[in-house]
């Protein structure tokens, strides 16, 4: 079974190798020699996601997978969502995400937050999502300096160390996307045994 996954992000690409354990034949957007960026104009996670597999399967014909992830802060209605990667602006970087949304959060009691990662997949014409939730809450000062994004204010529950201090092993097997790419690959090898 031979599915692209829309994107060229090595870390993701590595991920869902790691979880299928080569099981699966994963194409990335470079392999199908798609250069451009795919334009993300949803109002949601899920949309964003359908957005970008429905773009491959549009123009090359094949079957497609894609993700959005977000940031989601309960004491601000869920925000920054999808606007995760430029909170703070068009041309900011991770450290301005995080000062912009420490600074919202400046005297309020509820720091609830979760990430959650939506993947959409496009087989044999049918549309299927997973979704993988993380929860935890938003510290007041950043700690550690491992992973990327917003990972150094956040602290899941359960643990006493953030995403930024937590080695990449154990973030990466407790992840929104974890969760999320291990319920696509549990389904597509499922599909590949009754196929
Ligand atoms: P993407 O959909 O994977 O590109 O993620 C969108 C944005 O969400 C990223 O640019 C980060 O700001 C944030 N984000 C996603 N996953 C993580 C994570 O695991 N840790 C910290 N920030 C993340």
């Amino acid at each position: 079974m031979k599915i692209v996954f829309a994107t060229n992000n090595e870390h993701k690409l590595d991920e869902i190798t790691k979880i299928s354990r080569g099981k699966l034949e994963i194409l990335s957007l470079s392999d199908i020699n798609c250069h451009e960026e795919i334009p993300e104009t949803g109002d949601t996670l899920k949309e964003n996601a359908l957005i970008k597999a429905k773009y491959v399967k549009d123009k090359f014909g094949l079957d497609c997978f894609a993700d959005d992830t977000g940031l989601e802060v309960d004491a601000l209605n869920n925000a920054p969502g999808i606007y995760s990667s430029r909170y703070a602006g068009p041309n900011c970087d991770p450290e301005d995400n995080m000062q912009k949304l420490l600074q919202d959060l400046q005297g309020l009691k509820n720091r609830k937050a979760q990430f959650r990662t939506v993947i959409a997949l496009i087989l044999n014409g049918k549309e299927y999502y997973f979704e993988g939730v993380v929860k935890g809450e938003i510290i007041h000062q950043k700690k550690g300096s491992n992973g990327f994004g917003y990972d150094p204010i956040f602290k899941p529950i359960g643990y006493d160390k953030t995403f930024g201090e937590l080695p990449e092993k154990i973030k990466n097997s407790l992840s929104h996307r974890a969760i999320a790419t291990q319920k696509l690959v549990d389904f597509l090898l499922k599909q590949k045994t009754e196929g």
